[in-house]
């Protein structure tokens, strides 16, 4: 970046300080989420009658990663008649981001890990949007932008600031000795075998291994498993739980043994240039990678277009589709159609399917803090990813970390939150009913446990609320939609959402997206 953009950037900044505080705060505060009342309407199914029929070679129903991805594959194989609607007026799902003047941000997902060897699909839509430059003796070279700059990921760990997330310094023998055994572990597993040559954890996930000893690890809590093999040691307990709240949303009792030990197993990424560990970032998150898809896909994608119903006949699909732009209803008839929706969704398009249990997504708050200067601390310098040990929150990525003076000026920060107690339909609603004051001070004061004074330095805040977050992989729940896909008949309706896939990663709605067509 050129020192003349980057000044107009600060000057931009600057300009952020002069919209008017928020009542009782000492900065403009905004609360936004999904167009909840809109997607609310599938409840009470008050619809007008649809008034006009179009028709179509495959429906696409939701814009989400999984259904741009079905929508950027039927592209490439020359197709042109196909559509893609969506609920919201963006696409992009819950890898959307926002924008101020200063810089984009990400509303959900910030992150790509780099793809297994194996996962020829996204390596090769990775190259054609220009991630991959090109392949040095069959390894991917990516580009040095995208590739997270360093430092990467710093802990609060008793008062000082320490590199990576896994906790170094104050440690006993003991927590030594355990963390040192758990790392040794899941290493022997990241290159176990089949008889047939597949890696018992494989990303995508369906490249995996599913046998007795899968089942086995399904079947029980990460918790229990880490029980039963004595780990019990609290700063790596507390490491892992926090990899299964940032990863899956869920806690160590609440997250199966297979999905907790598949975060650390199943990658085994080789580039050129860049360590299997580092990962692909850009300032708005995943939606630089929604940008890059959209670009091609624009013309074919329509916003605030809510499917109702929908339902399948001998030579065709048909969608009952609110237009909330026209205020009326469509009947949409295609050869085939892509179900690129949550399982909540469909569960109310089509109610005849018994779906699998252990669906519920927990809700989780995304909060962009545009701050004064970036944020300091004693140790380690301020990194991409910033963790308190303990903390209820899972810390903040910096928007503007790729950048050459990231550690000047003033920056966003968006810190994550996912609210993990009780059930999920609790959770929900106190997310969803806490004002905007209430949840700007619960962040306030989240950041001051991390950096005392810093509420000074906040110009404004943006909270994103998502009631329906991501699926969580209880325990069974993988297994359940491993049955339930392998008993799905329609011929017509293919299903495509990291729901079905049971973990919810940009690789995996890839990986959806791709499959359903
Ligand atoms: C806070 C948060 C942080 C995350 N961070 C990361 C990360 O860093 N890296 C990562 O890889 N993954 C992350 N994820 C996971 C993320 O969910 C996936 O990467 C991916 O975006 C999921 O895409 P999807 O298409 O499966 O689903 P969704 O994003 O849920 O897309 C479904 C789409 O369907 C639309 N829709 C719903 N109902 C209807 C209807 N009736 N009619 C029409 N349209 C409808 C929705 O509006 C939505 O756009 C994060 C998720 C959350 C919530």
């Amino acid at each position: 970046m050129s020192r003349r953009r980057w000044l107009a950037l600060l000057l931009g900044g600057a300009a952020l300080g002069t919209c008017r505080p928020t009542a009782g705060l000492r900065y403009p505060v905004r609360l936004l989420g999904p167009d909840r009342e809109l997607g609310h309407r599938l409840r009470q199914a008050d619809f007008p009658r649809p008034t006009e029929t179009r028709t179509t070679g495959t429906l696409i129903v939701g814009g989400g990663v999984a259904g741009l991805v079905a929508g950027w594959r039927l592209h490439e194989g020359g197709r042109r008649d196909f559509h893609i609607l969506e609920l919201e007026r963006k696409a992009g799902g819950n890898s959307r981001n926002g924008r101020n003047a200063l810089t984009a941000y990400p509303l959900g997902a910030h992150y790509l890990t780099q793809p297994n060897p194996l996962n020829e699909p996204l390596i090769g839509f990775l190259q054609q949007i220009g991630v991959i430059t090109g392949f040095t003796e069959g390894l991917p070279q990516y580009d040095e932008a995208c590739l997270c700059a360093e430092p990467a990921e710093r802990l609060l760990f008793y008062d000082r600031w320490q590199n990576g997330l896994l906790p170094k310094s104050p440690l006993s023998h003991l927590d030594r000795q355990q963390i040192d055994r758990f790392l040794a572990r899941v290493h022997a597993l990241k290159h176990e075998r089949s008889p047939e040559g597949r890696y018992r954890f494989d990303s995508p996930l369906n490249l995996s291994v599913f046998d007795a000893a899968a089942d086995e690890l399904e079947g029980q809590s990460f918790a229990d498993w880490l029980d039963a093999e004595g780990f019990t040691a609290r700063p790596l307990r507390w490491y892992l739980e926090y990899c299964c709240r940032d990863e899956y949303g869920g806690l160590l009792a609440g997250v199966s043994a297979w999905a907790g030990l598949h975060y650390f197993a199943a990658r085994r990424p080789r580039a050129a240039n860049a360590d299997p560990s580092t990962v692909l970032v850009w300032p708005q998150g995943n939606g630089w990678l929604v940008g890059r898809l959209l670009e091609r896909l624009r013309e074919h994608v329509q916003g605030r277009q809510l499917v109702f119903r929908l339902t399948e006949h001998a030579d065709h699909v048909e969608a009952w589709v609110y237009d909330a732009v026209a205020g009326r209803s469509l009947r949409w008839q295609a050869e085939r159609l892509v179900l690129a929706v949550p399982q909540h969704v469909a569960a109310r398009l089509l109610p005849e399917v018994a779906w699998p249990s252990g669906g519920a997504q927990a809700p989780w708050l995304v909060a962009n803090i545009t701050l004064r200067r970036p944020p300091a601390g004693w140790g380690e310098e301020l990194a991409w990813d910033n963790v308190r040990y303990g903390g209820a929150s899972l810390g903040y990525v910096v928007a503007t970390h790729q950048l050459p003076c990231h550690s000047e000026g003033p920056t966003v920060v968006t810190l994550y939150h996912v609210l993990t107690d009780g059930d999920a339909g609790a959770a929900r609603r106190l997310a969803l009913n806490r004002s905007a004051t209430d949840w700007a001070a619960w962040v306030e004061a989240e950041l001051e446990t991390m950096h005392p004074g810093i509420g000074g330095d906040i110009i404004e805040l943006e909270l994103w609320v998502w009631g329906h977050g991501m699926a969580c992989p209880v325990p069974g729940r993988l297994a359940a939609l491993r049955a339930f896909r392998a008993g799905w008949l329609r011929d017509r309706i293919a299903l495509a959402h990291t729901d079905w896939s049971g973990l919810s990663t940009f690789e995996e709605a890839f990986d959806q997206g791709w499959r359903a067509i």
